[in-house]
């Protein structure tokens, strides 16, 4: 058997067509396969590489680490330096009251900590999230999720869940004395880029703060520069009261983490004790990279051109067989009329050496989420290389 047929063997599958690329290296934004094919990546495995692949800061600090110390302890209980010197540098740059962090294994388990420390803080369990959201595949991420279709066959989630419409102002009046919290991505990813009206998003922070739910911003697909700012509530002139990383914060390493103030924290150290405990988050090979990585976004000032980024794409996506692109930073969604035409748009990109693919809610719609410092002439050859294909299909 060879790689591909033993992958589909005996690697647990997910996806009735996975890409099976087969790729052996990647550095900044491009990956090479096991022939010496390159590729442009247009993904940054989801917007995990925001500072590109292999990050020379980022293989260091993994090396140190790594040779330091690997897994001492479950975590919690020893002062791991990684842990605390992140979480430190994390809170330094957002908002004062965000200013303890929990460092889990993953998003969707950060979304899992979040919800039991909104119930545990406020002692209540009704909760609200909205339409065509994603927070995560675990039971309690998949009760939140906005999805039906993804939702049915793992019937029962939990009870008391309400979703409402995104950007629906009137329905935000279901938030009431009973919400422990309500969830929202700031801005929608899954869906093919939904961004919020600023107007809504302030409504929501209100209607939490008249009813005491905490308020829930996802960040995990949209942090990090992904939006043109650190973090994308920053554009809108709230914050919420807890706030969801993963894939970007780990810089490439497995990471997650629910960030709130200090007094909403501790709710998870008593009655019971170990509120919500486990063996690898905030895994220190994990904090090294990513504070490394963080560290290098900000230094080299990467955000900054971002916003001109975004620009060069949509300047150079315009043909007859794109409906629409939305975007936010270079969050870009390219919708087309249907999966069909999409499908052979992604599969024709592939073949040329570009690599995108499509959204979870929107298969219609064409990713464009690739590392924050992608060359400039590697937008314009990928730009190309797109419309070059929109030709032919
Ligand atoms: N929330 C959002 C917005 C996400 O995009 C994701 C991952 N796609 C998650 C939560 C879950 O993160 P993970 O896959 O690390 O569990």
């Amino acid at each position: 058997m060879n790689h591909r047929q033993l992958f589909l063997q005996h690697v647990g599958q997910t996806s009735t067509a996975p890409l099976c690329l087969n790729i052996v290296k990647a550095k900044g934004s491009r990956m090479w396969d096991a022939d010496g094919k390159a590729f442009i990546d247009l993904i940054a495995g989801i917007s995990v590489c925001n500072i590109g692949h292999g990050h020379p800061a980022v293989i260091e600090a993994i090396q140190q680490q790594a040779e330091a110390y690997l897994h001492i302890m479950v975590y919690g209980e020893f002062v791991e330096n990684p842990q605390v010197h992140y979480a430190q540098f994390l809170t330094q740059h957002l908002p004062q009251h965000l200013n303890a962090v929990f460092f889990t294994a993953s998003g969707s388990e950060a979304t899992e900590g979040a919800m039991k420390l909104a119930k545990r803080y406020t002692g209540r369990h009704q909760m609200i999230s909205f339409k065509q959201s994603y927070h995560g595949s675990t039971q309690g991420a998949l009760s939140v999720m906005g999805s039906e279709y993804w939702q049915q066959a793992f019937r029962p989630l939990l009870p008391g869940i309400t979703q409402l419409t995104y950007n629906d102002i009137e329905a935000l009046d279901c938030i009431n004395e009973q919400t422990a919290c309500v969830i929202a991505e700031t801005v929608q990813a899954e869906v093919g880029v939904n961004l919020p009206q600023t107007a809504w998003l302030q409504a929501l922070r209100k209607k939490c703060d008249e009813t005491g739910a905490l308020l829930i911003f996802d960040e995990i697909q949209c942090g990090f520069g992904r939006n043109g700012t650190l973090w994308a509530f920053e554009q809108f002139g709230i914050a919420p009261d807890i706030l969801l990383l993963g894939k970007a914060l780990g810089g490439g390493m497995p990471l997650g983490a629910f960030v709130s103030d200090k007094k909403i924290m501790d709710s998870l150290t008593n009655n019971p004790v170990l509120g919500h405990i486990n063996t690898f988050g905030g895994h220190p090979v994990s904090c090294a990279a990513g504070l490394a990585a963080m560290k290098a976004l900000l230094n080299e000032n990467i955000i900054d051109a971002v916003s001109s980024k975004e620009h060069l794409f949509l300047s150079l996506l315009k043909h007859p067989k794109i409906v629409k692109v939305n975007s936010c930073g270079l969050m870009i969604a390219v919708h087309f009329d249907s999966f069909e035409t999409n499908k052979k748009i992604i599969d024709a990109l592939i073949d040329c050496g570009v690599f995108t693919d499509w959204f979870l809610f929107a298969s219609h719609a064409l990713r464009i989420a690739p590392p924050l410092n992608i060359a400039d002439a590697d937008i314009v050859f990928a730009c190309a290389k797109i419309i070059e294909v929109l030709d032919l299909v």
